[in-house]
């Protein structure tokens, strides 16, 4: 019997290898030339035309994880994001975006976008009535991130596709958090799929780099663009990703697995005022995730009770790293009022419900028994300074 279709970690292990021909070496042969001879016209190779033989192949690698005719690979996240809105988005243009983006994404669209004369607006809320909400005469696109950032807010890929369809917009989706590992967007119907490759598809914190999933014609589309705005991979750490990205449905279920028992544990804890995490069944998300999400990844949130302070609590931690990224196999946590979301002001934060006593816990894939124990311990040095004031 044949199976036409692979599996997650035979796609992660196989898929888009460039085969060594003349040794027959396990893994990919590194092409870092520059220059290659010209054969015919459509096929000039060269590092920027994002083409050599070691982009293509993790390009095809990428399509197949996110289910998609096409892929490409970027320098960074954001020179996936940004290509890819800017391929879409021309003057007189709108754009409706959901609130808490991820910071790069917000400073891009408020910084530059005026630029180009494209104008947005910022969902209220995370539900597809709230996107649609915002739809007008010259909206082309709808851009989601789903679950978000830091809350963990879910969004129904399957109402904001069908929106998107009735309206003839272009859905696209952020999936660095849940990584194609527990989300396939195009399944339910999203357009484009962005992730910043630098998160869970490296997954070691050593690599920076984006990718983009679509159909041929849209990938086709965000080339060009991406052509002229430069913001290709080098080959090098191309190679590395391909690497790293065999393992990544092992690390990735292992961290699905690692999170869901920190959110349990932090919910039933006596110092933790509150739990976000779409893997638990009272999150407002929970329902709508499990349609969705094969799993519910390795990101959670918490609240420390009030009174304890959340720069000691990060201070005390031992084995948790604080960190300003995420999505590595080592367990990070990032406090977004004083990081992350510093910018947005104390009035802005409290109203996307982002409070000073907020931590983002990365989950890495660490003995859970270790993670516990490590976060006891901060606790009680917290909790060790209030009793003495
Ligand atoms: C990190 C991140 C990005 C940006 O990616 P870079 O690789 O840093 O450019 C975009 N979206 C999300 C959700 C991220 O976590």
């Amino acid at each position: 019997m044949t199976r036409n279709k692979k599996g997650l970690n035979t796609i992660c292990a196989h898929t888009g290898e460039v085969k060594d021909e003349q040794f027959k070496g396990a893994v990919s042969p590194l092409y870092m030339s520059t220059s290659y001879a010209f054969e015919d016209v459509d096929i000039k190779r060269y590092p920027r035309y994002f083409n050599t033989p070691n982009q293509e192949s993790l390009s095809k690698k990428i399509a197949a994880l996110e289910h998609t005719e096409a892929g490409l690979i970027f320098g960074s996240g954001m020179a996936a994001i940004s290509t890819s809105l800017l391929a879409f988005l021309e003057a007189g243009d709108h754009i409706v975006l959901q609130q808490t983006l991820y910071g790069g994404t917000y400073n891009l669209i408020t910084e530059e976008f005026h630029k180009y004369g494209i104008e947005y607006s910022f969902t209220e809320g995370w539900a597809a009535d709230d996107f649609e909400a915002k739809v007008q005469e010259n909206t082309k696109v709808i851009y989601i991130e789903t679950p978000s950032n830091p809350l963990l807010t879910i969004t129904d890929l399957d109402a904001v596709a069908k929106l998107s369809k009735k309206h003839g917009l272009v859905s696209m989706i952020d999936n660095t958090f849940a990584s194609p590992v527990n989300q396939n967007p195009v399944d339910f119907g999203i357009d484009v799929v962005i992730h910043s490759a630098t998160k869970y598809m490296g997954g070691h914190s050593d690599i920076c780099a984006g990718a983009v999933a679509s159909t041929k014609e849209n990938i086709k589309r965000i080339h060009s663009l991406a052509k002229n705005f430069g913001g290709s991979l080098s080959d090098y750490t191309v190679w590395l990703l391909e690497r790293s990205m065999k393992t990544m449905g092992i690390r990735v279920r292992a961290q699905n697995e690692n999170a869901q028992r920190m959110a349990e544990f932090l919910d039933g804890h006596d110092d933790i005022a509150a739990v976000y995490y779409p893997g638990l069944p009272d999150h407002p998300g929970h329902e709508t995730a499990k349609t969705q999400m094969a799993g519910f990844g390795g990101m959670l949130s918490f609240e420390l009770l009030e009174g304890l302070d959340a720069s000691r609590f990060q201070k005390s931690l031992q084995l948790i790293k604080p960190s300003m990224s995420l999505a590595g196999v080592e367990s990070t946590v990032l406090s977004p009022s004083q990081t992350s979301h510093a910018l947005l002001g104390a009035e802005e934060r409290e109203r996307q419900g982002i409070k000073d006593g907020l931590i983002r816990f990365s989950v890495g894939i660490e003995e859970p028994e270790d993670l516990i124990a490590d976060i006891e311990q901060a606790l009680e040095k917290v909790k060790s300074v209030v009793g003495t004031v």
